[in-house]
């Protein structure tokens, strides 16, 4: 998807982008991880302003110039005075990439700016790189930002926490939202069902929204991904385990008509398709009971909806 801008993060960007100018930015700065939210544009905002040389300040908000040497050298690709340290997919951030970012901080910056260090998915640290990474955020040199991005910046340690300005990403709220898509998606149909999904997962709903796709889709995913979130209430739990009821009821309803699975259901899939549809058609089969339990009175809404999430969840992944 082309870029999009994401208006709730302005507050914050504000703050951020004030103190950067004004030199009083703290050294370690933590963000929370949530690409959906923006959290990705917001940290390379934050790296792009503290590299250029001339940033523009005007009526609307402060911003890199995009046309200093520091600036092209970014957009390039090319920055030597920037370091990214990663996670491989699925492993865990160990001690040698935390290494690099000590030796990092020891050189002199070679454009005689900032040097910025960008420390992601910092939760999935090990013991040992976290403590590593600790020594440099004890005695960070005054022209060194470490910018930390986490999903939980409660798997860090308090140690590591304690020397960052942690800022959470806002969330749009459903007034905000409207007016997002109104301008982004403008032919879309906006049920409060979509509206509430957007609140955490905005992207995503802009892309179904756009699409035309339903919102069975992103129930999928977060069944996959383990992360429904479960309303208080019991008559919005049960609400929602009929809204993933339908979704898992339309896969079968392709699989079973065209013996083929819908192209959305298949991103996530991990599972041969055979399998993955009997997954699909167990889970539907637990869901009805389920559905007609939580019609009775006297049950734990809750637990038992956790449970059958779990029991998919592992039943769809392998
Ligand atoms: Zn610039």
């Amino acid at each position: 998807m082309a870029r999009v801008s994401f208006p709730w993060i302005r507050p914050l960007w504000q703050q951020l982008s004030e103190a950067s100018l004004a030199g009083t930015l703290a050294h370690g700065v933590g963000i929370e991880f949530q690409p959906e939210l923006g959290s990705e544009q917001l940290l390379e905002q934050l790296s792009r302003l503290l590299l250029c040389q001339q940033p523009i300040k005007d009526s609307k908000a402060i911003r890199a110039c995009g046309q200093c040497k520091q600036c092209l050298l970014y957009k390039a690709g090319t920055h030597p005075d920037i370091l990214r340290v990663a996670p491989e997919p699925g492993k865990q951030l160990g001690v040698d990439a935390i290494r690099k970012v000590g030796a990092f901080v020891q050189q002199r910056s070679a454009q005689g700016g900032n040097k910025v260090i960008q420390v992601l998915q910092a939760d999935a640290m090990t013991l040992a790189a976290a403590n590593s990474l600790l020594k440099t955020l004890e005695e960070p040199p005054a022209d060194t930002f470490l910018i930390v991005s986490a999903a939980q910046f409660s798997l860090l340690l308090p140690t590591v926490r304690s020397r960052l300005m942690m800022f959470p990403m806002p969330r749009p709220d459903t007034a905000m939202l409207r007016t997002w898509f109104a301008e982004l998606a403008p032919e879309s149909e906006l049920t409060s069902a979509m509206l509430n999904y957007a609140q955490k997962r905005p992207l995503t709903a802009l892309q179904l929204l756009r699409e035309h796709q339903p919102l069975p889709q992103a129930m999928l995913d977060d069944l996959l991904c383990g992360t429904v979130q479960l309303p208080k209430d019991a008559d919005a739990i049960a609400q929602l385990v009929k809204t993933i009821l339908e979704s898992l009821h339309l896969i079968l309803r392709d699989y079973y008509e065209r013996n083929a699975l819908p192209e959305w259901a298949t991103r996530f899939q991990s599972l041969p398709k055979e399998r993955f549809a009997q997954a699909i058609s167990d889970c539907y089969q637990a869901g009805i009971h389920l559905r007609n339990d939580l019609q009775g009175p006297g049950l734990n809404a809750n637990l038992l909806t956790q449970r059958w999430l779990h029991d998919c969840r592992s039943q769809l992944t392998c």
